[in-house]
Order: structure tokens, then C-alpha cells, then sequence
């Protein structure tokens, strides 16, 4: 069964079609990434997915919830970590996961068990405490994605999470989000950088607005 559907979506600024009939379908325990050059419809395609655009055109199901007509459900099996941080500076990470959890609804109690689960997976455990000012940008990002679990969600969003980390907090990032896909998750990935992607990976290639292939990394590969 499909966790995450996107049926015959299109979407225009204007005269100017971003999104052309793009459907993308995909199951749970995956990891996808979203590839394509600047000007493919990937920001388009996320402000779809998070509801800050919408169009009539197509239709997108999270966790078997229409976002047009279940908004509230379908954007509740939804994890985001978005391109730029939205993280407070001089709170402890502990006390930022537990903001968030407050506004996803969470009593105090569930707030410090989930925000302790979440942090684990990401391997941060040990770093609950400390300012996120002093944590250096591949921790930040990783507490960034512990907190988008935080209210636990079929399917994780990430904006290009790696952009201007060093090779090792890049490679600790792919591989705990490829983790979170073998426990389950259905991980959505955008990148430009091919080497964040495994064999087994599946891959939607967006191009000008239209899906060209989504196969898997290896398949692509071997198809030249
Ligand atoms: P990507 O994220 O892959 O770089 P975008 O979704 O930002 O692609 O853009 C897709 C297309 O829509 C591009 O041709 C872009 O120039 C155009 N576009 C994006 N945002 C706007 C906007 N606010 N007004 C007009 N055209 C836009
Ligand atoms: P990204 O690579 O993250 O898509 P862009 O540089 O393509 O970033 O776009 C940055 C912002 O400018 C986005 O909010 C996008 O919607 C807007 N934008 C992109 N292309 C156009 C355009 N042709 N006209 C107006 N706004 C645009």
C-alpha cells in the first residue's frame, strides 16, 4: 500500500507551469530522493506537500489522508526539516523538542519520553542538554530531523538537509536517515548530490516540471 501519493499534480505561477501532471508513488520503509536541477519544481513540489500552496490540480495523499480534504490528518504523518533551520539558538536541544512537541499537542510527560526516543535514533542522546548554539552544523541538523519525529510521522520531508556540511556530519546524516527508512519511515529526500543515494534507493527524477524516471538508484545507473 502506498504511504505517500501524488496524483496528477500540476502547478503554475501565472502563465508559467512549474508542475506538469506529476504523479510519484511510494511505499513505506523507503528512502527516495528527489533529484533534478534548479528550476525542476522540487520547492514547488514541497510547498505542496506541506500545504503552503495549493492547487485543484491532482491530488496528494499522506498516510492514505487527501491534504486538500484531510489537511489536519494528513499533515499530522507528516515530519518536515525544511532548507533553512528554525532552531532556538539558546535553548537547550531538549527544550526545543520539547517546545515543538507542546505544539503538536503532547503533555509534558510524552514530550520528554518521544523528544528522548527521538533524539536516540538521530544518536544525540548525549547532547540533550547542551545550547544548540554550541553544537556545530551536522548536530544541529540532526536535532532538526529528531524533532520532526518527534509526533511520529509515516512519512519524513527533507529539503536538501546536507547543504554546507562537512563530508563526515553529511555521511553520519545519510546514514541515520537511511536507518529511520529501514525502521520504517518513508524518507523523502531532495538532493543534487548523487552520493547521498544507495543502490537500493529509490529516485524520482524531476526535470522542467515533469517526472522523468523513478526507478531505483541502481536500475538508473545501469540504464546509462
Ligand atoms: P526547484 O526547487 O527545483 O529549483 P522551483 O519549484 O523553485 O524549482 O521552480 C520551478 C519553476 O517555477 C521554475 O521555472 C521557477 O522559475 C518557477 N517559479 C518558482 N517560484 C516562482 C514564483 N514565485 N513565481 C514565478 N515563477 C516561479
Ligand atoms: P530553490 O533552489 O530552493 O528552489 P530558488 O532560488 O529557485 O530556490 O527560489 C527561491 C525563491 O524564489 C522561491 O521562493 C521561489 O518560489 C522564488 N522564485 C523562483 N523562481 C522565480 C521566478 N521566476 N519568479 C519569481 N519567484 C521565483
Amino acid at each position: 500500500m502506498s504511504v505517500f501519493s501524488v496524483e496528477d499534480v500540476s502547478y503554475s505561477y501565472g502563465s508559467r507551469k512549474a508542475l506538469d501532471h506529476v504523479s510519484i508513488e511510494l511505499g513505506a520503509g523507503r528512502f527516495c530522493a528527489l533529484l533534478g536541477p534548479n528550476g525542476a519544481g522540487k520547492s514547488t513540489l514541497f510547498n505542496l506537500l506541506t500545504r503552503l500552496f495549493v492547487t485543484s490540480e491532482g491530488r496528494i495523499r499522506i498516510a492514505g489522508h487527501d491534504i486538500a480534504r484531510e489537511p489536519r490528518q494528513a499533515l499530522a504523518r507528516l515530519g518536515v526539516v525544511f532548507q533553512q533551520p528554525t532552531l532556538d539558538l539558546d535553548m537547550s536541544v531538549e527544550r526545543n523538542l520539547a517546545y515543538f512537541a507542546g505544539l503538536q499537542g503532547l503533555s509534558g510527560k510524552q514530550a520528554r519520553m518521544r523528544s528522548a526516543a527521538a533524539l536516540e535514533r538521530l544518536g544525540m542522546a548525549e547532547r540533550a542538554r547542551e545550547k544548540v548554539r554550541a553544537l556545530n552544523g551536522g548536530h544541529r541538523r540532526r536535532m532538526e530531523i529528531a524533532r520532526a519525529l518527534i509526533h511520529e510521522p509515516a512519512v519524513l520531508l527533507l529539503d536538501e538537509p546536507t547543504v554546507g556540511l562537512d563530508a563526515p556530519s553529511r555521511a553520519a546524516i545519510t546514514d541515520h536517515v537511511h536507518d529511520l527508512a529501514d525502521s520504517g519511515l518513508l524518507v523523502f529526500w531532495a538532493t543534487h548530490l548523487v552520493d547521498e543515494i544507495r543502490e537500493e534507493d529509490e529516485v524520482v527524477v524531476l526535470n522542467k516540471g515533469r517526472v522523468l524516471a523513478q526507478e531505483t538508484a541502481g536500475q538508473l545507473a545501469g540504464s546509462g
